[in-house]
């Protein structure tokens, strides 16, 4: 079995998704290869539906001519792929969820309430729609294929927006869905449920994810994401056009790749596959034949002490210090739990070793929040003048510089930081997690498009 995922950009307009199904047919059905296919919404749906939802809760009346776009796209998009005999079904079908979905805008709209769960249901409907109208459209392409709503069968918490799986029931669950039906399963990507049957979803970007989790749960020989790129590049090729493509990866590259922007992967999509050591390929929708890119165990791209630098372009740092932090046990450990408490996610952590100053890098959504938070739990510290102001400085972005080969292997950072010295840009920040699996820099944002330019042609280009 073989679990392949189309992102958005692979299912654009009905050209695209015909085009996907010519690959489905060529390279899998025909080679009687046995196959499970998880699609995204179409390209830029599930921004619409955040905005739809967004405008019903301003009251904003507008959403409803931005619902009949989509309720049109759609429709358009299911007609050019199917006979005029079969358009009546398929409005059928399609109606049924757009009833639902101006039912729940409507209340949206009435009550101004626009909780996370119902922000959640909303958006689920782009995966239901693009892959009730692909499922169809196989079909009348000849392929024996049937619409599998995941979420029925992902099971998670309550934690709607970015739940999080309980894969014991999960695995269970799919491990008998699949036994019972032997046609293709037309998966949707990214929702899921919770106990309650409420829907869910795992986080935007999540239907690498679904992937994974089915994979796994059903020992899948391969786990395939189809993109618009040949595999995970060294750089963002947005934003560094000499980025070239990388044979292989391994999963914890891959993972801190994408942890620190590469949006190629989304980062929780490594962990099933690495639990049952399930190799992930990622491959160009728009140019089959190019290998694209492993994600395995144990990379073979010898050379390579770094495989790649990514960024997250805009963070806020908040910098915590004071002399009566020094040999203070537990600031640390207090400053994460209040943060995380809130939901606050820390992407990258700093200590100076006189523990003069702890330096946090979060999202700027967070900068200030974060301030009040930590000001409020160590007020008695501020008040006696251990520890000072809490500082958030804004307009910074971090470079993550990954490769598993930078492990004992001296003078990586040195060529790092002098890529960016003999280009006058500052380091503001820096962090190397001990597994020497990554070395993470912040700097001011407007130095980021060079800095990555520097490095990438420092100490990748010439290895390509
Ligand atoms: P999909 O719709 O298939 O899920 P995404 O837009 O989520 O596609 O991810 C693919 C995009 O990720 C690429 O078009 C590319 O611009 C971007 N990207 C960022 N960093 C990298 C990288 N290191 N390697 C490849 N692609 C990258
Ligand atoms: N459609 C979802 C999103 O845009 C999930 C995905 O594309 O992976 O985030
Ligand atoms: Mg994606």
């Amino acid at each position: 079995m073989i679990v392949l995922k189309f992102g958005g950009s692979s299912v654009g307009n009905a050209e695209r998704i015909d085009g996907v199904i010519s690959i489905l047919i060529d390279s899998y059905i025909n080679k009687k290869k046995k196959i499970a296919v998880v699609f995204s919404a179409f390209q830029g749906v599930t921004d619409k539906f955040i905005e739809i939802g967004k405008l019903a809760f301003q009251r904003k009346l507008s959403y409803k001519a931005e619902i009949e776009q989509l309720i049109e796209r759609h429709y358009d998009t299911a007609f050019r792929l199917n006979p005029t005999s079969m358009h009546e079904q398929i409005v059928e079908n399609l109606d049924r969820l757009f009833d639902d979905l101006k039912e729940v805008t409507h209340g949206v709209y009435l009550v101004r309430e626009l909780s996370p769960r119902t922000l959640d249901y909303i958006q689920s409907f782009g995966e239901r729609l693009s892959n009730t109208i692909i499922a169809e459209s196989l079909c009348n392409r000849g392929v024996e294929a049937e619409y599998l709503d995941a979420s029925s069968l992902v099971k998670t918490n309550s934690e709607f927006g970015n739940a999080k799986v309980n894969f014991p029931v999960t695995n269970k669950n799919i491990a008998q869905h699949f036994k019972k039906h032997n046609k293709v399963q037309i998966i949707t990507g990214f929702i899921s449920s919770t106990e309650k049957n409420e829907i869910t979803t795992l986080g935007r970007g999540g239907s690498d994810y679904t992937a994974s989790i089915f994979g796994a749960a059903l020992n899948a020989g391969a786990i395939e994401i189809w993109t618009d790129v040949d595999g995970i590049l060294t750089a963002d090729p947005r934003k560094v056009k000499e980025a070239f493509s990388l044979k292989s990866v391994t999963y914890e590259e891959a993972m801190e790749l994408s942890h620190f922007g590469a949006k190629v992967i989304y980062p929780p999509t490594m962990l099933p596959a690495l639990q049952k050591k399930i190799k992930i390929v990622i491959k160009n929708t728009f140019n089959p034949s190019h290998p694209g890119t492993e994600i395995i165990e144990k990379s073979s791209s010898e050379k390579m002490l770094i495989k790649g630098i990514s960024s997250i372009d805009d963070i806020s740092i908040i910098r915590v210090q004071g002399g009566g932090m020094v040999g203070v046990t537990g600031v640390a450990g207090r400053l994460f739990t209040v943060l995380a408490r809130h939901g606050i996610n820390i992407i990258l952590i700093t200590q100076a070793s006189s523990e003069h100053s702890i330096c946090l890098a979060v999202l700027p959504k967070f900068g200030e929040h974060a301030k009040k938070i930590i000001e409020s739990e160590f007020k008695l510290e501020i008040i006696e003048g251990k520890i000072g102001e809490v500082v958030v400085e804004d307009e910074l972005s971090i470079i993550a510089v990954v490769g598993e080969k930078m492990r004992h292997t001296i003078g990586v950072a040195g060529k790092v930081f002098n890529a960016l010295g003999k280009k006058g840009i500052n380091i503001i920040a820096i962090a190397q997690g001990s597994s020497e699996l990554n070395i993470s820099l912040v700097i001011n944002k407007n130095n980021l498009t060079k800095a990555l330019l520097s490095i990438h042609k420092d100490l990748l280009a010439r290895l390509k």
